[in-house]
């Protein structure tokens, strides 16, 4: 690789590449910790580990170069059908770590993105159930393939799209903004979990309903969850009663985050399948659908049903062996739950004094500040926001924005699960002060 010049890198890029999902001039060139750097040796605060939570264990952790560069030195891709040392050690750790009644007892199919999982969890779970009717539900996010384009609860996502017959919406749990008009936050969750049977009852068919498909809090949706418990007892016994498997998307929400290491332990969740990716391979492309193992028959082991070739890649699975070893012996997910009561209780005081702030949502640091540009109306402030991130990353910190849709209010603070308190304390102080800006620029 040549040395290029910022300006000929930036033409080549944007007469060459085709960005999809926003765009922004700054040439990224290396990241240790909880920071990154520009071509310009401009520093930044990475409140969002790229994406949504991608580099939970932070950047370039010495520990993780060291196991991904040592695999790759040996064999950089192999056939899926041979076993290799990394898979079979990877495997048996999700059986450790997982939760509830999963702990020990899952099989696990590897692949590359999130999307991938969730479309082997889907596939998984049509074929052996032998029906094809899946509910999903409103501001969820899956994936980018045209399958989870009818799954995707907002409706920008599915426009020109087809639509799969058999798979149905129904709402979502938000306690803020009730789906169904002025609820209290109990009633709201109940309602949302009782419309799943309504939805197997009237649109989806008994005996088409396959699966539920959910994340424990929407991510790219704009951070809401129910807040009562009961609604997984209710969603659970719904799945239940039709024979219907649970498919917990914790893409986002996995590998400490929360406080603990899956959301499925914060809320009690037991689920049938539990897809992971993102932070899962600490930087590499690695997805996990991780499944009972008393539902796969051995067919779905031994017989070819399903296949991404790149899965399961010795190297990117040498990166989630790496960095899962180190979420484990660095107690991640405590460090998260420490860091986010810090953060999160400097943002409920800035709640208070600012006008655009309308709720602060945890947990740990799984964090959504939803920004309204009045406290009763609630009217989403979407301008505001793009102006606090945009200000915010020119100040040098990095928040995360669904910027389209109806949830491009929601400012979202994901760093790494190691940062600092002083870093933690220098991006406040940086949000603080934008937020205050851009409220005097609206008066
Ligand atoms: N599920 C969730 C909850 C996600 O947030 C995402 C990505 N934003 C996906 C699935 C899809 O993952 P990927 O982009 O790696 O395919």
């Amino acid at each position: 690789m040549s040395n290029l010049e910022k300006e000929k890198i930036l033409e080549l890029d944007r007469k060459f590449v085709i960005h999809g999902w926003g765009y922004s001039d700054i040439i990224i060139t290396e990241g240790h910790g909880a920071r990154f750097k520009d071509i310009d040796g401009k520093e930044y605060i990475d409140c969002l580990s790229q994406t949504a939570g991608v580099l939970g264990v932070g950047h370039t952790d010495p520990r993780y170069v060291k196991a991904v560069t040592e695999q790759i030195s040996k064999i950089s891709h192999s056939l899926t059908m041979f076993t290799t040392e990394s898979r079979a050690i990877l495997g048996e750790k999700l059986a450790n770590i997982a939760p509830g009644k999963m702990k020990g007892h899952i099989k696990t199919y590897f692949a590359n993105g999130g999307s991938e999982a969730n479309e082997t969890a889907l596939k998984f779970a049509m074929a052996s159930t032998g029906r094809k009717g899946v509910v999903g539900t409103y501001n969820s996010y899956h994936g980018g393939t045209l399958a989870l384009a009818s799954l995707m609860g907002q409706p920008w996502h599915r426009e020109g799209l087809p639509r799969y017959p058999d798979f149905h919406l129904i709402p979502s749990p938000y306690p803020y903004r009730c789906p169904f008009g002025k609820m209290d936050p109990d009633e709201c969750d109940i309602a949302c979990a009782l419309a799943l049977e309504d939805a197997v009852k009237h649109n989806v068919g008994p005996k088409n309903f396959a699966a539920f498909i959910t994340e424990p809090i929407k991510g790219n949706g704009g951070h809401q969850y129910p807040y009562n418990t009961e609604y997984w007892k209710i969603i659970r016994e719904t799945c239940d009663n039709y024979d219907a498997m649970l498919i917990i998307d914790e893409v986002q929400t996995g590998m400490g985050r929360t406080g603990k290491v899956w959301a499925s332990d914060l809320f009690g969740i037991e689920p049938d399948i539990m897809t992971s990716a993102k932070a899962l391979g600490g930087g590499m492309p690695v997805s996990a659908a991780m499944i009972r193992s008393d539902l796969v028959d051995p067919k779905f082991q031994d017989e070819q049903w399903h296949i991404f070739t790149m899965g399961g890649s010795p190297v990117t699975l040498a990166g989630a062996n790496a960095a899962i070893d180190i979420m484990l012996e660095d107690k991640l997910p405590d460090k998260a739950k420490r860091q986010g009561e810090r953060i999160t209780k400097r943002l409920k005081e800035m709640e208070k004094e600012h006008r655009l702030i309308g709720e602060v949502r945890g947990p740990g640091l799984f964090i959504g500040i939803e920004l309204v540009e009045n406290k009763e109306t609630k009217k989403p402030a979407f301008k505001e926001a793009a102006d606090i991130f945009s200000k915010a990353l020119n100040k040098g910190v990095l928040f995360g924005l669904s910027a389209k849709a109806g949830v491009g209010n929601v400012l979202k603070i994901k760093p790494p699960l190691i940062i600092s308190d002083e870093e933690a304390d220098e991006a406040l102080n940086v949000l603080e002060s934008v937020i205050t800006e851009v409220e005097k620029s609206k008066r």
